[in-house]
């Protein structure tokens, strides 16, 4: 007989750009995930009391904490990430202007809403909408913006007046524990936690959340959905993309390949919303590959420390550099050719920027996403067919399009099926907190941000009715029934419900 798997009581940190372990978290059990959520519902309660303006006075002592420890941030976030230090001093910035932004906005969003219906059941009526927040959020975030990914999801929650409990991912726990010591260290309420771990640790989360936030693969979001579904909570899923490039032509053909170039790149291309297909009009396809090619050929590659001297760092881990080099082998043995990068560098887990031409359609590097840095470019006849193949695809998370004609790019971006586009440009639309982000198709359920609905998905939605009038002793409809009094209401209804007075009968009595 074998035994079961014993599990792990901690697990190690590794420095994917030279394999050195720098650090160790803990693999919380379902128990301790369990009590601190318990600790984080007794919280809640006075977090939600102190209302919009006492939770923003916490949030921007929280902005100013990162502000004095970027650089301390940075430093924990290359060592798990082996990302470039430039890319890694773009999270804690990103982070303080959407604390800026929802600790100025939740008070607005959060404020009673009060509809108006006219209509015989409501004219009398007060009508009020409330949001309360769900007491305990799980926030489960991904590895490729450890310090971010938890930005994003955990200052709405907690701007709502939710507790939270954040679960990062095991291979880049590291950020998000300093971002946890960030809030205990201002001594802001005990209102945000952190459960450390793999996957069931995530399960655990889970259980005891009354909404789940998701960041990762859509494989494990339909497990997240499955979980949630079984318990009867809300979620809202952010999942993994295969976003594409429209290069028209009559756009800047400079500005476009500079953008692709870093749409593609960027965190070596471990990002959500990377560029991951290129699809380019002919007259244009010769001039753009020979500009992105020499482009990508010049980047810098390597392991920072903390000047910012590399353009492009390690992937996150063995298993993701091994993914990217499995898409490129895979779409070269089917004919693709790579006129730059097209292999993994040593020591650690770098891949060189890749550009591959010769790529159809069907190739793995077109239909998975590779979550790596590498461009595979396709040459298309027409608009028509760019939005064909940009729209073959099981993911819908979002799309560029460049195009120095605006109406012709609005109209190529309203046919295509994701949930933004970013005309001219690359991954605006995330730092747009106003705008939702979510994809569509494989890509995600619900959005986070969306200005108002950033904060109120956050919140249970209650609604109130009051008399705005002294009230007779009793209403219309009540008890006893009698024909004269359901003729009138059914003309009452009718009168202000149907187009014109086509389809108001009136009782007998009121008949002239
Ligand atoms: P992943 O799905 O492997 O893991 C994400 C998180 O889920 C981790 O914290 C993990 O521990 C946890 N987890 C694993 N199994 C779980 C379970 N059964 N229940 C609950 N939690 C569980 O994703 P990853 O490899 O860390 O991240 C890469 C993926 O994330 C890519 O597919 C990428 O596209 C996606 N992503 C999407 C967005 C977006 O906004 N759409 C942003 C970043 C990353």
């Amino acid at each position: 007989m074998t035994n079961p798997p014993t599990e792990l009581a901690s697990i190690d940190v590794k420095n994917p750009a030279d394999g050195t372990v720098v650090g160790t978290i803990a693999n919380h059990s379902s128990k301790q995930v369990a009590q601190m959520a318990a600790n984080l519902r007794a919280a809640q309660g006075e977090w939600e009391s102190i209302g919009p303006r006492g939770r923003a006075d916490w949030l921007f002592k929280f902005q100013e904490w990162i502000y004095d420890n970027t650089n301390k941030i940075a430093d924990v976030l290359q060592s798990e990430t082996g990302k470039p230090r430039a890319e890694a001093l773009t999270e804690p910035a990103v982070v303080t202007d959407l604390i800026g932004y929802w600790a100025r906005q939740a008070e607005g969003f959060l404020t009673d809403g009060h509809p108006v219906q006219l209509g015989p059941m409501t004219i009398g009526k007060r009508l009020t909408t409330i949001y309360r927040p769900y007491p305990l959020v799980g926030v489960i975030t991904p590895w490729n913006f450890p310090f971010t990914m938890p930005g994003i999801d955990v200052i709405p929650a907690l701007a709502a007046g939710a507790a939270v409990l954040l679960k990062p991912s095991e291979v880049t726990p590291l950020s998000a524990a300093e971002f946890v010591r960030g809030w205990t260290e201002i001594g802001a309420p005990p209102v945000l936690g952190l459960a450390t771990g793999d996957g069931k640790a995530g399960s655990a989360v889970i259980d005891c959340a009354d909404y789940v936030q998701f960041t990762g693969s859509t494989a494990t979001g339909r497990k997240v959905a499955v979980r949630c579904g079984e318990r009867l909570i809300p979620y809202s899923l952010e999942l993994g993309g295969k976003d594409p490039a429209l290069v028209l032509s009559d756009a800047d053909i400079e500005r476009a390949a500079n953008g692709v170039m870093w749409g593609g790149l960027f965190n070596a291309g471990q990002v959500c919303v990377s560029i991951e297909r290129v699809y380019v009009e002919a007259p244009v396809y010769d001039e753009f590959l020979a500009k992105l090619t020499a482009k990508v050929k010049a980047l810098r590659q390597g392991q920072d420390g903390r000047e910012c001297k590399h353009d492009v760092g390690a992937l996150a881990t063995d298993a993701q550099r091994d993914i990217v080099q499995r898409h490129v082998r895979e779409s070269v043995a089917a004919g693709a050719r790579a006129v730059t990068g097209g292999k993994p560098a040593s020591p650690g887990t770098f891949f060189e920027p890749t550009v591959l031409v010769d790529v159809d359609q069907t190739m793995t590097c077109i239909t998975d996403e590779t979550f790596g840095p590498t461009l595979p470019i396709i040459k298309v006849a027409d608009e028509a067919e760019a939005i064909r193949l940009a729209n073959d695809s099981i993911y819908g998370l979002s799309a560029t399009v460049w195009s120095s004609n605006g109406e012709r790019a609005e109209r190529v971006a309203r046919q295509l099926e994701v949930g933004a586009v970013n005309i001219n440009d690359v991954m605006v639309n995330i730092f747009a907190y106003s705008l939702p982000m979510g994809g569509w198709k494989q890509s995600g359920i619900g959005a986070r941000s969306g200005g108002a609905e950033g904060v109120r998905k956050y919140c249970r939605r209650q609604a109130i009715t009051a008399p705005r009038i002294p009230t007779l002793s009793k209403e219309m409809l009540w008890y006893p029934v009698s024909q004269g009094t359901i003729d009138f209401a059914q003309t009452l209804l009718r009168a202000f419900a149907a187009r014109g007075r086509r389809r108001v009968s009136l009782p007998k009595w009121l008949e002239w």
